[in-house]
């Protein structure tokens, strides 16, 4: 079922979970272990993250280092073929630019209709580390808005090549990403709101947003999208500190600003413990106030560690 089909059927704020691939040579075990503990709160569907090729340097016996290009954490959509097959809920595959020439897209897109995925969320993608800004492939797309449209026309039956006729009209329903507190690159807002509004124009169903610690930065998000004319429904995306140092990390990594009272409640944590608690209880407030709110699904980041999130979850419900 569309992801979106949920939200319309659900009189109540629905519960939805994000999980990593394990990194190469792990096993399925890894996902399974996070996910079984959080299936007792019915999610509809569990995403499933999409992680480019990054270049490493290793030291050849001469001395001199080759760059060498690895993908991590690959497997996404085998993972989401799995969890669909185990749990019987759906799999929300991430699809990026990165990485991927149109052909490619095309193909990944043909696979996963065969598999019967009929939800992806469309992304840019991260730039790779040694890169610093992200560059797209060649004859790829450069922005999430392309990647949108690509879908769009394989909804409507038109591929790459022309000269398919009829071509069968695949059914994704199409989620993208949106930022309460503003895309880095963005120059302002405004400017921000101004792509996310060409993607939904483009056949976005839905927006995730990314994650954010001070709800009201969520509230006036979907104030100003409400404003600019983008209807669709706007998923919270949260992610529970659990870390001292994720003080810092979490902002230099995903750009979100920590609210003061967080920020003086872990330093006063005695020990990992305490800061994990702090985070949890955190966690459990924002989410109290997003159904209360009557957001459409809370939509957590798991990282790899069901037992946090069920413990906020468990909280909330
Ligand atoms: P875009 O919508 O393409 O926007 C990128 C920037 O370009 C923005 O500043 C935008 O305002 C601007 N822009 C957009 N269109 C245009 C245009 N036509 N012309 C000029 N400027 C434009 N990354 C991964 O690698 N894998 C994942 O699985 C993943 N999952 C994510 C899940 C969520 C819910 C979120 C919020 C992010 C996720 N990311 C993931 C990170 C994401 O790839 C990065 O935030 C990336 O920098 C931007 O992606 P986007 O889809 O928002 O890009």
């Amino acid at each position: 079922m569309k992801v979106t089909d949920y939200f319309e059927k659900s009189e109540s704020t629905l519960v939805s979970f994000e999980v990593l691939p394990p990194l190469k040579g792990g096993s399925m075990d890894a996902i399974f272990k996070t996910l079984d503990p959080l299936m007792e709160f019915k999610p509809p569907f569990v995403d499933v993250t999409y992680h480019r090729e990054e270049f490493i340097y290793k030291k050849k016996d001469s001395g001199y280092y080759e760059k060498t290009s690895i993908r991590k954490r690959p497997g996404t959509v085998g993972i989401c073929a799995a969890i669909m097959h185990r749990y019987g809920v759906d799999a929300v595959p991430h699809l990026i630019c990165g990485g991927f020439t149109k052909d490619d897209t095309e193909n990944v897109l043909i696979d996963l209709a065969f598999l019967n995925i009929n939800n992806v969320l469309a992304l840019r993608g991260d730039a790779r580390k040694f890169d610093g800004k992200f560059v797209s492939q060649p004859g790829g797309h450069a922005f999430a808005l392309d990647l949108v449209k690509q879908i769009t026309d394989m909804n409507n039956g038109a591929y790459l090549d022309q000269n398919i006729q009829n071509g069968n009209k695949t059914e994704f329903c199409i989620g993208v990403a949106g930022y309460p507190e503003k895309h880095f690159e963005s120059p302002n807002m405004d400017m921000d709101l101004h792509f996310t509004k060409l993607k939904v124009d483009a056949g976005a169903d839905y927006i995730v947003t990314q994650m954010f610690f001070d709800n009201q930065f969520y509230f006036d998000y979907v104030k100003r999208c409400r404003e600019a004319g983008i209807t669709v429904p706007i998923v919270p995306g949260l992610k529970p500190l659990t870390k001292r140092y994720q003080l810092n990390s979490l902002p230099r990594l995903f750009y979100t600003q920590m609210p003061s009272d967080l920020v003086n409640a872990v330093n006063a944590a005695k020990d990992d413990q305490a800061v994990k608690q702090v985070g949890i209880d955190w966690c459990t407030a924002q989410s109290k106030e997003l159904k209360e709110f009557g957001v459409p699904c809370l939509h957590y980041y798991t990282m790899g560690d069901s037992k946090i999130i069920q413990k906020i979850v468990e909280g909330v419900y």
